[in-house]
Order: structure tokens, then sequence, then C-alpha cells
């Protein structure tokens, strides 16, 4: 997923979200990306920084505000993709870091050795299975680490 910051012919910046460079050269050919403000199909990109997986605080614009305008018109998976990177989003914001020892850190929460809370980190795909098995809950995201990152 990557976010474009547009504008339309009146000048009204706004955001679209697309699965790749290539959707978004498809979507503006075919005339499915508008305006949110005043419907012009007539979208240009304007440079911006790409503010995905920094793991760094959101600016306050990224608020739900104006979203269902620019859901609207976009077909299903589009808003799942929107909508599951904005819950990766929130999920990253609001969990704590434990790193290397999220296995470790898991079960004792699992089994109240640690106060409940959200927790993320990285796990090698033993560890992960056996959090599975042990029935602890864990979600696997295809985010990368904050290492991989720079
Ligand atoms: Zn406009």
């Amino acid at each position: 997923m990557i976010v474009y910051d547009l504008q339309c012919g009146h000048e009204h910046r706004f955001e679209g979200w697309f699965a790749s460079a290539d959707d978004f050269t498809t979507q503006q050919r075919r005339g499915l990306v508008s305006c949110p403000t005043c419907g012009m199909q007539e979208v240009h990109r304007v440079p911006s920084v790409t503010r995905f997986n920094s793991g760094a605080a959101q600016p306050p614009e990224t608020s739900p505000a104006g979203a269902g305008e620019l859901l609207a018109g976009k077909d299903p998976i589009a808003i799942a993709q929107i909508l599951y990177s904005r819950m990766i989003d929130e999920l990253l914001q609001k969990s704590e870091d434990v790193g290397k020892s999220f296995p470790e850190e898991a079960r004792r929460i699992h089994y109240r050795e640690a106060p409940g809370r959200s927790i993320r980190g990285q796990a090698s795909n033993e560890e992960h299975a056996e959090l599975i098995e042990e029935g602890i809950a864990v979600l696997r995201l295809p985010v990368p680490p904050p290492d991989l990152m720079h």
C-alpha cells in the first residue's frame, strides 16, 4: 500500500491510497480517482513524504474525518486494504514494542505473569507456531521490523 498526496484542478489537496504505483496509474487513467471535495477527475500527484510503516507518530490530518469521502467510489478490496492499513498503524501506535522477547512476553501475559497489554515484536516461524499451539492469541502482520525500515 502506498499513500499519494493528490491535487485536483481546483487545487483541493487530498490523500489517495493505492496498492501500488501501477494501481494509481490504472485507476487514474480509468477516471476512478476523483477529488472528494468537488468530484473532479483531473487529478495529479503532488510531492509528499511517504509516511507508511514509519513507526513514528502520525500527523493529526490522518484523522477519520473525510475518510468516508475518500473511501466512496473505491472497490471493496481497496477499502479493505485501507482499513487493514489503518488497523496496522493503530496497532503499531498503541502496542508496546518488546522486540525479540515477544514470544516470552506473550506467554507471560497469556499466563497472567505480566500485566495484560498489547505488545508487538519479532518471532521466528517456530516460535509463532508454538504460541498458536498453546492457544495464545497472536497476529502475524506483514510489517517489516523497524531495523529494516531505513
Ligand atoms: Zn477538487
